[in-house]
């Protein structure tokens, strides 16, 4: 039964009816919100524990994030990379530091970034490894994401995402994630790049074997072959560190970020690793017309400024463990699979019961927002500004979601 008085149904009928039907979403309709917390049209309030798969990971409408796109938007939005604006090398060279590498390149989505890295490490296997021309090929896992353009979906294993839209780019190979003989093996001359997540985000927070990413780095510098972690998702303080990839002290060669770069406020991202790397792009090779545009830098810098504190990992790190605890408590309860790093999770719940849509359509209905990934698997990625009694909530409503 519909309440007439609800603006939400109405809402979400015209908003299926004007677009194409590349989503389904949760049947709620957001107007408004800050920190985790998110107000639909009929002044409901929903705990935000998606975060925009991670783009939001210092909540909506950070203070300061804001305040520096309103103070940018007064002053300069755009000027192209034909000309050079006043907020971009802070924006490079801090975000280089964060980094610790000598040189970055912005772009807008992840995709972008991915495609960028994908050029670089080609251009790089020519020019500096030397791979006979037309041959570079790139390693990466079955289970990837790494975005949705025709190439990227080349190499997806996924038939969804993949299926019907070849003729698909050549160059890749896919190997099992986790299985470093695998992955050793399928490395010949010709191989350029190894692209991982080093968490696989979109499969369902799929945590590889200890070990597991140290082997990869360890294979990359013996065998000539750059290593890119695709910390789209995974990077920027959602574990609990600033990258992934610090939980096993590994350096990548190049990282691919994206999501809470641009603060919940516009799409920036980057490519960053060092100048015997990303050197090897001269003027005209690459570029995109809004990539490092003034307000992206502007938000941005600020981003990397509030993760240079430690703050945010510190938190994602110690409220990780409190949602670790509460999670694995209902192991056995509703849940056959909990896999948390940080502030970030997955839940396998038991087919049985519910699939993972109902399971959010359930959370939805009693103020919690997340998203289910394959079958039924659930992830829960809230802003990193959440607070203990805000997790202590989200796992009593899991509790009786799965109770229920
Ligand atoms: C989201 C994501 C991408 C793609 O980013 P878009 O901004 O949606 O293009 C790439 N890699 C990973 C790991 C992601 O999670």
């Amino acid at each position: 039964m519909v309440d007439d008085k609800l603006r939400t149904p109405g809402a979400v009928r015209d908003a299926e009816r004007w677009t194409a039907h590349n989503y389904h979403p949760l049947p709620v309709v957001i107007s408004s919100a800050e920190g985790a917390w998110l107000t639909d049209v009929d002044g409901k309030r929903y705990l935000d524990c998606l975060a925009g798969y991670s783009a939001l990971n210092f909540g909506h409408r950070h203070p300061q994030l804001i305040a520096a796109a309103h103070a940018q938007l007064d002053r300069l939005t755009l000027t192209s990379r034909a000309f050079i604006h006043d907020q971009f090398a802070d924006f490079c060279r801090e975000l280089a530091e964060l980094c610790g590498k000598d040189l970055v390149l912005p772009m807008n989505t992840g995709a972008e970034a991915v495609e960028t890295g994908i050029k670089v490490a080609r251009k790089w296997g020519y020019q500096v490894k030397g791979v006979p021309a037309g041959q570079a090929n790139i390693i990466v896992a079955d289970g990837n994401f790494h975005g949705r353009t025709t190439t990227i979906v080349s190499f997806s294993t996924d038939e969804d995402a993949r299926a019907d839209f070849g003729p698909y780019t050549p160059g890749f190979t896919v190997v099992p994630y986790g299985d470093l003989d695998a992955l050793a093996a399928a490395i010949d001359d010709n191989t350029v790049a190894v692209l991982l997540e080093p968490i696989q985000g979109e499969q369902g927070v799929v945590v590889p074997p200890e070990g597991y990413l140290p082997g990869v780095r360890q294979v990359c510098t013996d065998r000539n072959v750059l290593f890119i972690a695709d910390e789209i998702q995974s990077g920027l303080g959602r574990t609990g560190r600033t990258f992934a990839c610090d939980h096993e002290g590994v350096v990548p060669d190049m990282y691919l970020l994206g999501k809470a770069l641009g603060g919940g406020i516009v799409p920036v991202s980057a490519v960053a690793a060092n100048s015997d790397v990303l050197g090897v792009l001269k003027p005209g090779q690459h570029g995109s017309t809004f990539g490092g545009n003034p307000l992206a830098c502007a938000v941005a810098t600020e981003v990397v400024r509030l993760l240079a504190t430690g703050e945010f990992q510190r938190r994602s790190a110690a409220l990780g463990e409190r949602l670790r605890t509460g999670l694995e408590g209902l192991l056995g309860k509703g849940l056959v699979g909990v896999r948390v790093r940080g502030l970030w999770a997955g839940l396998d719940i038991d087919p049985a019961l519910m699939s993972g849509r109902e399971a959010c359509e359930r959370l939805m209905a009693r103020g919690i927002l997340a998203k289910d990934t394959h079958g039924s698997t659930i992830r829960l990625a809230p802003p990193l500004v959440i607070t203990e009694e805000e997790i202590d909530q989200a796992i009593k409503t899991l509790t009786e979601v799965l109770a229920a």
